[in-house]
């Protein structure tokens, strides 16, 4: 049987339901389902994505059958609106708009208006009896057509309607009556002659097909494909069309369009929100290009159209169970669903919006859990500005609060300029009349916008969402004066001056206002108190949801107390990764620990590390403190040597001078001596170089001075009563006589530690999974390991031959080109890197069943690779401080999504249900055990820092 391309909505019944998101497209989807719903639509047909897919791969071609089901559905259109598609009397006009899966708001093309010819358009001025209706309609289409279809400049066709308007001597189009409209008809006309060297079609259905056409193209548009780029979507999804009967907001004062929220979108209150603009068509409003009104102004020039959307608004919120986004549109006072889709909103609405649903009975906590993105999470951790410091200051306008949060940078008026001025370090603020999707760059680069014109629902606002930026939209005191310098209510400012943008209140203030934490960190950081902050509270409720159906555990990686202070606030598990190397670093350690580097024996070495010994014992201490009752994992040392030296090149330009100068002889000697070390401390490749165990290995006394300050640490606290978990963790081994010999000396030493203080301390020994020798050997290093934790920053570097440091050069590139579709550093890689976890989970299982797993690379904190982790059956990730939070809730939709494939799983494919009954009775098992093990403190949750990202 032929594949059916094309499906059908009309007359209360639609062959496709909003199930059929991924062939029908989130616009398509819903249409069917309001019709089924018996809601009021416009009949119309879908063409699936799948038409798309073939389309390309027919070498733009339709699939067969595809065109022939089009024009069978448009003749069921025909006949539910009782007019003809061509038809001089009964003129049908359809409106053609993409629809892909995933929202994307503007990337695409849509036309209006289509089905209108030289005689179409004066059946549609005889049957309306409004000639100005019909000829503004059509000069709408031959721009709109001609732009899209034809590729005529849109600015070619404004210029002319400018001209036009000045010649008529009127402000506004609308102020254009139809004689004029039919004049513009004319020199539109010409120009797209002039332009394109070809008549403007006046055949429906060659422009329907064109039109078809010119919208399965623009999925390939630039603007489409960035957008796909920033948002993770898919090339081969391709895009659904849809082809609507036309109903028209512009036939008066009873007529007009609108976009509406069933909720508030910024702060996720729950009110009807939208807008609206009278005696206009659908574009108008998204353009942003006129203001529009409040959607409740409707209730007063058309109240039972009005009454009818607040009725539908609910239902369909009920129905949904999910705030929506709503299109519709008014003719002459009847009401007409175009659009409902699940509404973007801002990642602090997300998370209101999800707990009061749980509240009101709409859906369940574990619902809750899974609408709010790791990454909304995050948006409750941006910056606000500093209350003081904005209170001094006056705003130089105000506009709408579209994207929340506060952001102060230097004004781009161009999203070019934006896009080098970020490349050049600079935080940027975007400043234009009007964004539109061409802009989208230079949004993603700005850390806020401000727009002269448009509403809540105008492209500025809606990018400004969904990307998590600053946004004041329609801000009427700014007025762009040329490329270079805009008007903000007095002042005139030029590009590269300070903005500071509030996105939750809407002023715009003059200069760089100093931002602070948000209310989170600040409670956090017990600046201020929990019960205070509405944010905090909405931020823990959804939190401790996602701490009901998580599996894995979260803990962060943290070096010195106040980061570990700050972890717990967020809630983590532990320390998954202490890099003890950090603590060398600090000002006052630094000169002993170049002095321990440049001894020529060991028991000069042994001399200075005896005096780090105390310092490093007193950081564990700290770090034991906030974590009581919770896993350390501390690791020994692990960079090369020459890091703690100065550059070889700075001392050479030293010594120069206090050779010129001879003034400082023993100076100059001590200099030199240190030149020489560094010289012989260098190395090719220090990554692949003397670092990580075979420090340990080569000098002892360090793993054992480590070692000691660990344990005797430890011991102290014990003696003070407290529950004191280490984990001792050895960097980059590759081969288990590595692990055997470390792990050796550390026992000795903990044996006679803990016998000095009399204490009994229970503590592993395990080892970072960071080179593929150790991946492949893991069943050899886990007779000695006791744990694993999958450096996976090294483990990347060492899987793929990418230079950690170097590899942005190249990987941006490699992604352009599509060899990569994400940073491997960023975004764990699952077929390589995760291949190799794979093999060394299984092999550490072997020998030792039931080892602890966990990660501590920066992946640890992204969602995506959490995902991943959690498929592994790791007991833990670890994540920088300020990750906690939003790794917890990533491994709760982990979990959630896992137990939804598991099910799956076990009627598709036996084994793998096996497999994940292990994965499942493992990690059953250790639960109990760690129960028994650590008795875990409720302890208050306090808050942490940042931890070093890369070397
Ligand atoms: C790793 O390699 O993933 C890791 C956590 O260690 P570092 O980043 O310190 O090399
Ligand atoms: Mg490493």
């Amino acid at each position: 049987m032929a594949k059916k391309y094309v499906y059908y909505f009309g007359d209360g019944k639609a062959e496709g339901t909003s199930n059929m998101k991924e062939l029908l497209g989130g616009k398509g989807a819903g249409l069917a389902e309001m019709t089924n719903l018996g809601i009021s639509v416009p009949p119309g047909f879908t063409i699936t994505t799948e038409a798309c897919v073939e389309y390309y791969k027919l070498g733009k071609k339709y699939p067969p059958g595809m065109w022939e089901t089009a024009l069978a559905s448009l003749k069921r259109v025909e006949r539910s609106m009782g007019m003809g598609f061509g038809d001089p009397e009964r003129p049908l006009l359809v409106s053609v708009r993409s629809g892909a899966r995933a929202s994307m708001p503007g990337m695409m093309d849509t036309v209006l208006n289509v089905g209108l010819t030289l005689k179409t358009v004066e059946g549609l001025a005889a049957k309306t009896k409004n000639e100005r209706f019909a000829q503004d309609s059509y000069r709408r289409f031959i721009t709109m057509f001609g732009s899209i279809v034809m590729g005529v400049p849109r600015e070619h066709f404004e210029a002319i309607l400018n001209l036009k308007k000045e010649e008529m001597g009127v402000r506004h189009e609308t102020q254009l009556d139809a004689r004029a409209l039919r004049d513009l008809v004319e020199r539109f006309k010409s120009l797209v002659k002039e332009e394109t060297g070809k008549g403007f079609p006046d055949d429906p259905n060659e422009q329907l097909k064109l039109a078809i056409d010119a919208v399965f193209s623009s999925w390939n548009g630039a603007r489409a494909i960035t957008y796909r780029r920033l948002n993770g979507i898919p090339d081969h999804w391709g895009t659904a069309i849809n082809v609507v009967a036309m109903v028209f907001g512009n036939m008066g004062d009873t007529s007009g369009t609108g976009v509406a929220f069933t909720r508030d979108p910024n702060t996720g209150e729950r009110k009807f929100f939208g807008e609206c603009l009278m005696n206009a068509q659908g574009e108008d409003v998204v353009a942003g290009i006129r203001t529009p009104l409040p959607v409740t102004e409707l209730g007063r020039t058309v109240p039972p159209a009005y009454k009818e959307l607040e009725h539908t608004y609910k239902r369909l919120e009920k129905h949904y169970r999910d705030m929506l986004d709503l299109e519709f549109t008014i003719q002459e006072g009847k009401l007409y669903m175009l659009q409902t889709r699940v509404g973007k909103r801002t990642g602090i609405s997300a998370v209101r919006i999800a707990v009061e649903m749980v509240k009101e009975g709409l859906i369940t906590k574990r619902e809750a859990v899974q609408r709010v993105g790791p990454d909304q999470l995050a948006q409750y951790l941006y910056p606000i500005f500093d209350t003081q410091s904005e209170a001094g200051s006056t705003p130089l306008g105000k506009g709408l609060p579209a994207g929340p949060g506060a952001a102060a940078g230097k004004i781009a008026l161009t999203p070019d300029r934006a896009v080098e001025m970020k490349a050049a370090g600079q935080r940027v603020v975007l400043v234009r009349d009007e964004t539109s999707p061409d802009d989208i760059h230079g949004m993603n680069a700005a850390t806020g916008f401000v727009t002269a014109r448009g509403g809540m629902t105008s492209h500025a606002a809606v990018v400004a969402r969904q990307m998590g930026k600053v946004c004041v939209a329609g801000c009427e005191a700014v007025e762009v004066i040329d490329n270079q310098s805009v008007r903000i209510g007095s002042k005139v400012f030029r590009e590269g001056d300070y903005l500071s943008v509030n996105g939750s209140t809407g002023n715009v203030y003059d200069g760089d206002i100093p931002v602070m934490e948000s209310e989170i960190i600040q409670v956090v950081q017990g600046k201020l108190d929990a019960k205070q902050s509405q944010k905090y509270q909405l931020f823990s409720t959804i939190l401790s949801w996602a701490d009901s159906v998580r599996t894995m555990k979260v803990r962060a990686n943290a070096d010195v107390p106040d980061q570990a202070k700050i972890a717990r606030g967020f809630g983590a598990e532990g320390i998954g990764l202490c890099r003890t190397e950090h603590m060398f670093f600090a000002e006052d350690r630094i000169p002993i620990m170049q002095k321990m580097i440049l001894a020529r024996t060991k028991e000069d070495r042994e001399k200075y590390l005896e005096q780090l010994l105390p310092l490093q014992k007193q950081d564990f201490i700290g770090l034991y403190r906030e974590m009581e009752g919770f896993p350390v994992t501390i690791r020994l040392l692990d960079p090369p040597l020459h890091e703690f030296l100065p550059k070889r090149e700075e001392l050479m330009v030293e010594i120069a001078q206090l050779e010129l100068t001879g003034k400082d002889g023993v100076k100059l000697e001590e200099q030199r001596r240190l030149l020489a070390r560094v010289e012989e401390l260098h190395e090719f490749n220090p990554m692949l170089g003397l670092r990580g165990c075979r420090l340990g290995i080569t000098m002892p006394e360090i793993t054992r001075m480590q070692a000691r300050a660990i344990i005797e640490a430890a011991c102290e606290l014990a003696k003070e009563g407290k529950k004191i978990v280490p984990e001792i963790m050895i960097p980059l081994v590759g081969m288990v006589a590595e692990m055997k010999s470390q792990k050796d000396l550390i026992r000795e030493v903990a044996q006679e530690t803990m016998k000095r203080y009399g204490v009994k301390l229970s503590y592993l020994v395990g080892t970072m999974i960071e080179l593929p020798r150790a991946a492949v050997t893991a069943e050899r290093i886990a007779e000695e390991a006791e744990f694993f934790s999958f450096g996976t920053n090294d483990l990347t570097q060492t899987t793929f031959g990418f230079s950690r440091d170097d590899a942005a050069k190249f990987i941006d590139h490699y992604r352009t080109v599509k060899i990569m579709d994400a940073d491997p550093f960023a975004t764990l890689d699952r077929e390589g890197v995760g291949s190799l976890m794979k093999t060394a989970i299984a092999g550490g299982r072997k020998s030792r069943p039931g080892i602890k797993l966990g990660i501590c690379g920066e992946h640890g904190g992204d969602p995506s690779s959490v995902e991943f982790c959690n498929q592994l059956g790791l007991d833990y990730v670890s994540c920088s401080p300020f990750r906690v939070a939003i790794a917890r809730l990533a491994a709760a939709q982990a979990a959630i999504a896992e137990g939804d494939a598991k099910t799956t799983v076990k009627k598709a494919a036996p084994a793998q249900a096996k497999a994940a009954k292990v994965v499942k009775a493992v990690r059953r098992a250790k639960a109990t055990q760690t129960a028994k093990a650590v008795k875990v403190t409720k302890a208050s949750r306090r808050p942490s820092s940042t931890t070093r990202k890369k070397r």
